[in-house]
C-alpha cells in the first residue's frame, strides 16, 4: 500500500487476445498471463460460448450428495491424461487448497494403513506451494514466508536442484544428481516418519523461474518409492502444457521408458484457461481405497463451498477441447521456438546472465552490478511504457506469455524487453567485450 502512489494499479477496462487495455484505451501485453493463468488470451471466443451456454444451465450446485456432467466429464478427462494411472480427482477451488488437500490425503491415507508415525514433508529450497498455513509450511520464500513462521509445522527443507548453481563444467544433470543425494541421507534418516515429498516439477516458478534438469524428477520417483513416501506434484503453474508437455512430470521419464507418475497431482491456475478459481488433485486408486470405510473418520473429509463449481469446470473442458482440436502441445513447440530464436541475441548481453527456457516460460537474469535499486518494481514500470505488463522476481526477468505468441509477436516482445532493459540498467561500468556471451544455460540445453 505504502508504494501506491510510486507504482499506482493499471485500472484494466477489458482484454482480447495476450492484450489488456486501460481505461485510457492504452494497451499492455499480457507477458505473465495475469499470474500464470491465462493459456489463449482474454475473451477468448471458445471459453466464452462454452461458459454462456452452462450460465444458462447450471451455474453451481453443491458437489455433496450432488454430482453434475462437467465435474464428472472432467475427472474424467484428467484421468485419461495421466493413462489412468491418476484415476480420482477431488475439487477445490484455488491453488492453496489443493495443496492442503494433498498433504492432509497423504498423512490420512498413512494413518488408515497404520503408519501415523508418516506425519512429515519434505520440500525442496525457494519452494512455493501456496500461503495457507499448510501450503505456507512447505513454502522456502522467505517474503511470503517469515512472519508467520511461528505459526507453521516444521517440514523439512532440501537443497534445491536449480541449474544456475552448475559450477563450471558442470551439466544440470550433475547439480540435480547433488540434489538427490541430499534427499537420500534426509530419506535414509527419517522415512519412516516421512508422509510426502512436495515438488514442482521442472520449474520453480517463485523462485523466479529456477529451472532444473528432468532427472531429478525421476530420481525423486525413484527414490519415493525406495522409502515408501508420497509424492507430490505441484503442477499449479507449470501444468495444463506451460512445461512442453501436458504434465511438467510427463517429462521425468527417460526417453524411451515407460511414462512414471507421481502420488498426486495438484492443478489450478491454467486448467480453467484463466477465467475462475478452479482446483484439483488428481490421486491413485490405491490412495483412494484406503479412505473407503464404513466409519466416517476414516473417510476424506475436506469441503469447500464451491468445490467443483459448475462453470468453472465447464471452462476447464473447454480448455481441454482447444488442447485436443488445436493440438496445442504441437502449436506450443513452434512458439516456443519463436521466443528461443527472438531472445537468442540477449544471451550475449554482459549485463544479464543464465538465459533459461522450459516450453512456454522464458527467463533471464539481471547481473547483480546492473540492476540498481528496486529493479522489479522500476522494470514493471518502464515496461508499461513500452506496452508490456510484466513483473520480474527479484533480478529475473520472465516471460510467460498466452499460447499465441507467433514469430512476429515473439520479435515485438524482444524489441520491447531490450528497450525496457536499456531504460532500466545502470549504465555498465565494464567495458562490454566480444567474448563476455554467456555460455548458454544447461537447463536449455
Ligand atoms: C500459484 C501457485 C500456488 C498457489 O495457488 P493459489 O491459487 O494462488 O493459491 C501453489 N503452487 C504453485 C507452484 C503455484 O505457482
Amino acid at each position: 500500500m505504502q508504494r501506491l502512489t510510486a507504482v499506482p494499479p493499471l485500472p484494466i477496462a477489458r482484454g482480447q487476445g495476450p492484450w489488456l487495455y486501460d481505461t485510457a484505451g492504452q494497451r499492455y501485453f499480457d507477458a505473465n498471463s495475469s499470474w500464470w493463468v491465462n493459456l489463449f488470451g482474454h475473451a477468448d471466443a471458445g471459453i466464452n460460448a462454452a461458459l454462456r451456454a452452462q450460465l444458462d444451465t447450471l451455474p453451481h450446485v453443491m458437489l455433496a450428495g450432488c454430482t453434475h456432467a462437467p465435474a464428472v466429464e472432467l475427472a474424467e478427462r484428467l484421468s485419461a491424461l495421466t493413462g489412468g494411472v491418476l484415476g480420482h480427482a477431488f475439487y477445490a477451488s484455488d491453488g492453496a487448497s489443493a495443496v492442503e488437500i494433498a498433504l492432509k490425503m497423504s498423512f490420512h491415507a498413512w494413518r488408515n494403513q497404520g503408519r501415523p508415525a508418516k506425519r512429515e514433508f519434505v520440500c525442496v529450497e525457494h519452494g512455493y506451494h501456496g500461503e495457507t498455513l499448510g501450503a505456507l509450511a512447505v513454502t522456502d520464500v522467505a517474503v511470503f514466508r517469515d512472519a508467520y513462521d511461528p505459526l507453521l509445522m516444521r517440514a523439512h527443507r532440501v537443497r534445491s536442484p536449480d541449474a544456475r548453481q552448475a559450477r563450471a563444467g558442470e551439466t544440470a544433470a550433475e547439480v540435480a544428481a547433488r540434489a538427490l543425494e541430499d534427499v537420500r541421507r534426509l530419506f535414509e534418516d527419517r522415512h519412516e516418519h516421512i508422509a510426502a515429498f512436495i515438488v514442482e516439477p521442472l520449474v520453480q516458478c517463485a523462485a523466479g523461474m529456477a529451472m532444473h534438469d528432468a532427472t531429478y524428477v525421476r530420481g525423486l520417483r525413484a527414490l519415493c518409492d525406495t522409502y515408501e513416501i508420497h509424492l507430490i506434484a505441484d503442477e499449479i503453474a507449470v501444468g495444463c502444457g506451460r512445461s512442453g508437455s501436458f504434465f511438467a512430470f510427463e517429462q521425468a521419464a527417460a526417453n524411451g521408458e515407460a511414462p512414471i507418475w507421481p502420488d498426486f497431482i495438484c492443478l489450478s491456475k491454467g486448467i480453467s484457461g484463466g477465467y475462475l478459481p478452479l482446483s484439483l488433485v488428481l490421486s491413485r486408486d490405491a490412495i483412494y481405497r484406503v479412505f473407503l470405510d464404513d466409519e466416517v473418520a476414516r473417510g476424506f473429509l475436506h469441503s469447500h463451498s464451491y468445490t467443483g463449481n459448475a462453470l468453472a469446470c465447464r471452462a476447464a473442458l473447454a480448455v481441454l477441447d482447444r488442447f485436443e482440436q488445436d493440438d496445442v502441445l504441437a502449436g506450443n513447440r513452434v512458439r516456443a521456438a519463436a521466443l528461443s530464436t527472438a531472445l537468442a541475441p540477449l544471451a550475449e548481453d554482459v549485463r544479464l546472465e543464465h538465459l533459461r527456457q522450459r516450453g512456454m516460460i522464458w527467463a533471464i537474469d539481471v547481473r547483480e552490478a546492473f540492476a540498481g535499486e528496486r529493479f522489479a518494481e522500476r522494470f514493471h514500470l518502464a515496461g508499461r511504457r513500452h506496452e508490456l505488463l510484466i513483473r520480474p522476481i527479484g533480478r529475473s526477468v520472465y516471460l510467460m506469455p498466452p499460447y499465441v505468441v507467433d514469430d512476429e509477436l515473439a520479435h515485438w516482445l524482444a524489441e520491447r524487453l531490450r528497450a525496457t532493459l536499456d531504460a532500466v540498467l545502470e549504465t555498465p561500468t565494464t567495458p562490454r567485450s566480444p567474448d563476455a556471451a554467456a555460455a548458454p544455460d544447461p537447463a536449455t540445453a
